[in-house]
């Protein structure tokens, strides 16, 4: 077990006791008894004719009002205490750290890491959580104090609620409100009803998709075939063609009724109705789906078995499904703030590394915007490849684009030619020798 998995447990016993302390129904009771209590002994001061009556109701009164009063105290004092006591752990376990850069590239960004913070809770489809944020952000324009104070302090384990304390605001922090009120108007187009409405709509369909439902689906991609036709889209006839398998496996499986739209039968049904628009582009596939029919007693044996696996299909179809609609949205399928924080993780540890090794050696990093070492991400958070020319030791640009030549090797545009002799160059890698014209432009 790592400290962080250590820090993380403890925590987590932390949230238990706090979400067990911190509840405030009891003072919420109390608070609702001592209302009618009140209103009881209105009711009887207003009805009594003696004015006897009225300071007696008054003085009966005194003491449980007092004795609710104290209930009350006791309970919010205990949820707080609660309260400080997580503060302390989370400070304790997860003490707020400077960056392991002498940059933090972010922290002149406050309102655009709101904003995908705001997109993120958006896309998981959090509408109030997300309407919430925009509105507290909006409210509290973001600014540089935490940053600031992080920078000048020396022991790391500054409370929160001091750091976040808007009187700590300096000069340049006020600078940065105003810098960032485009931004955030920015925010406010994150509230728009239409966009809401969007990712509801996905939402509620990727829903029905974990409950292995296909129709809202295959409706959004029929209703936005011509979209996904032009971006080359399959979408609308790979979940048509999950839906026939699905049917086709019967009840057993799908438990959809037992009746004349499901089973082979069925699916046979389904494929005659829905099929024909797809015979164009997907015939082979549509008559490999009906041979299957054949095989069906004994289809885990057959040649058809993986176009029948839906363990992973409905998976998969959702995950087609999330990528076309964000595409169409003009959003990348994955959301940024995953992915961000998710590659950020995985390369910190080396990048922390690397940084006490320069800090110790006194050296320094030369080549702005750019590591001096490799990050291990797995390849599908890899989005633009590069090429490093080998002998420039610069990575390529689209106005120095790599260049293959003749023999094979790939060389930056510039670098061929700084070597070439009038239009004549040498490899500088094999005894081949090349002419310019030859050299061809690789796409990455
Ligand atoms: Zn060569």
């Amino acid at each position: 077990m790592t400290a962080n998995d250590m820090g993380i447990n403890a925590l987590q016993k932390e949230l238990a006791e706090l979400s067990k302390m911190a509840r405030l129904s009891a003072a919420v009771d109390n608070v609702d008894r001592i209302i009618e209590q009140l209103s009881a002994a209105r009711e009887q001061v207003a009805q009594a004719l003696d004015p006897h009556t009225a300071s007696l109701t008054l003085t009966k009164l005194q003491n449980p009002t007092k004795v609710a009063f104290e209930k009350v105290n006791d309970n919010l004092k205990e949820a707080s205490s609660a309260q400080k006591k997580f503060g302390k752990a989370l400070n304790e376990h997860f003490p707020l750290k400077s960056l392991p850069a002498d940059h933090d590239a972010m922290a002149d960004h406050p309102a655009l890491i709101n904003r995908a913070i705001a997109m993120h809770l958006l896309r998981e489809g959090q509408f109030s959580v997300a309407s919430t944020f925009i509105d507290e952000a909006q409210d509290t324009p973001p600014h540089h104090a935490l940053y600031h104070q992080l920078e000048s302090e020396d022991t790391p384990s500054v409370e929160l609620d001091e750091a976040m304390d808007e009187d700590d605001m300096d000069a340049d922090a006020r600078t940065s409100i105003t810098a960032s009120t485009t931004d955030n108007n920015d925010l406010s187009s994150l509230q728009s009803q239409e966009l809401q409405t969007k990712f509801a709509e996905m939402y509620s369909i990727l829903q029905d998709l974990k409950a292995r439902n296909l129709f809202s689906a295959i409706e959004w991609a029929r209703s936005n075939s011509a979209e996904l036709e032009a971006r080359g889209s399959n979408l609308e006839f790979e979940l048509s063609k999950l839906q026939y398998v699905w049917l086709f496996k019967g009840p057993a499986v799908n438990r959809l009724p037992d009746d004349e739209h499901n089973g082979r039968f069925g699916a046979l049904t389904y494929a005659r109705q829905h099929f024909g628009r797809f015979q164009a582009r997907h015939l082979r596939e549509i008559e490999k789906l009906a041979s299957a029919m054949v095989f069906a007693p004994n289809l885990g044996e057959s040649p058809y078995n993986l176009v029948f696996a839906t363990d992973s299909a409905f998976t998969d179809v959702a995950a087609s499904f999330t990528r076309e609609f964000c595409s169409l949205l003009g959003l990348s399928a994955e959301s940024p703030l995953y992915i961000a924080v998710t590659a950020g993780a995985l390369a910190l540890p080396k990048l922390m590394k690397y940084n006490m090794a320069k800090r110790a050696k006194g050296t320094e990093w030369t080549t702005a915007n750019e590591l001096a070492f490799e990050t291990p991400l797995p390849e599908s958070m890899v989005y633009h490849s590069i090429f490093v020319c080998p002998v420039a030791k610069e990575q390529t640009t689209e106005s120095n684009p790599p260049m293959m030549i003749p023999c094979g090797h790939v060389l930056g545009r510039e670098t061929i030619q700084k070597l070439c002799k009038g239009t004549r160059f040498k490899c500088p890698y094999c005894p081949s020798e090349g002419q310019l014209k030859d050299a061809r432009q690789i796409i990455l």
